[in-house]
């Protein structure tokens, strides 16, 4: 899951802070704003990642509260769990006995049961899109689905009209849950015409974000390890769950210029940042409370600077300590 805030929002996300500035809602165009016009400011995104909300739309309501009641706008990208059967948490069951059982509208009653079947992907986006004039998750093309959260969001510099482009952040759902845990080749074909179309000479800096770490990452943590490779970050609680198959997304990629970073989630214990290629592969951290691991929780940030551009990221923990600073372009 991605959250993305235009301005200088980091500090509304989960750390307490006074400095909070309320905006009214962005116009849902495609396009994020830096908050301030003047040279120097800049646009940060937080990245929320395994959120594990529940599997269940209900609860997904309760996730994004905080973010709606501070007027901060974000985008949603799935992963392998959010359209996953739901599971009753096995500390959810009482020491008094049996809990009570609430049925979740998408959910169908079987007789006096609720058969708590999970919220499918396209029901799950269409609820976030009807019901949050702040989301700007899009469905992604139809011949794509039921592989959704395929689509592309713009940065806009703060200047003039403030139509330029600064960067480009792409989503892609790389499946899991109901549905194979790859990033298929008809994908990849939509992530070429899409990028050609938006930025045919590779002029303008583009990142990536998908859920499941592809296999360059195992790549990647092996040279790690080895000594060849110098990363930031949490390396080696845990291997590297990468994706089922490689289909060409990662191909294209390389062959891209203007691609400065991937952002996966999926791997609760790492959040490292490592060189790959000409690009950079990052974990994010796992922020929510349910799914495994006791890791301390936290959520990476990306700081965006315009004129002259750059991209930097650390990971801001939940207590607000701040580590591994990375300058991922620059
Ligand atoms: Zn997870």
């Amino acid at each position: 899951m991605v959250w993305s805030a235009d301005g200088p929002h980091e500090k509304q996300l989960g750390v307490p802070d006074d400095d909070v500035t309320l905006r009214p809602a962005p116009p849902r165009d495609g396009l994020l704003r830096f908050a301030g016009g003047s040279r120097g400011s800049s646009f940060k995104v937080a990245l929320f990642a395994d959120l594990h909300f529940g599997e269940n739309a209900l609860y997904w309501d309760q996730a994004i509260s905080p973010t709606r009641a501070r007027n901060i706008s974000w985008a949603s990208l799935f992963g392998n769990h959010d359209d996953a059967r739901f599971e009753w948490p096995i500390d959810w069951f009482s020491s008094s006995g049996i809990p009570q059982i609430l049925c979740p509208s998408a959910n169908a009653f079987d007789g006096d049961k609720c058969t708590f079947k999970g919220t499918t992907r396209l029901e799950l986006t269409r609820n976030e899109m009807i019901r949050n004039s702040l989301s700007h998750t899009g469905f992604g093309p139809r011949a794509l689905w039921p592989s959704v959260s395929n689509y592309v969001l713009t940065v806009v510099s703060p200047k003039n009209d403030h139509k330029s482009a600064v960067m480009l952040m792409y989503f892609l759902d790389s499946g899991g849950g109901s549905y194979p845990g790859i990033i298929s080749t008809v994908q990849a074909e939509w992530f070429h015409n899409k990028s050609q179309e938006v930025n045919p000479d590779s002029s303008i800096p583009e990142v990536v974000f998908w859920h499941i770490p592809s296999k360059a990452y195992k790549e990647v943590a092996k040279k790690a390890a080895s000594g060849q490779t110098q990363c930031v970050g949490s390396m080696f609680q845990e291997t590297v769950a990468s994706q089922d198959a490689e289909m060409g997304m990662m191909k294209l990629l390389k062959k891209r210029p203007s691609v400065k970073a991937i952002f996966v989630g999926h791997n609760h214990g790492l959040d490292w940042c490592c060189p790959y290629e000409k690009m950079w592969l990052c974990y994010a951290r796992h922020t929510g409370y349910g799914g495994y691991g006791t890791w301390p929780r936290g959520a990476r940030i990306l700081e965006i600077i315009d004129e002259p551009f750059s991209l930097k990221s650390w990971i801001r923990m939940e207590n607000g300590s701040l580590h591994s600073e990375v300058v991922l372009a620059a």
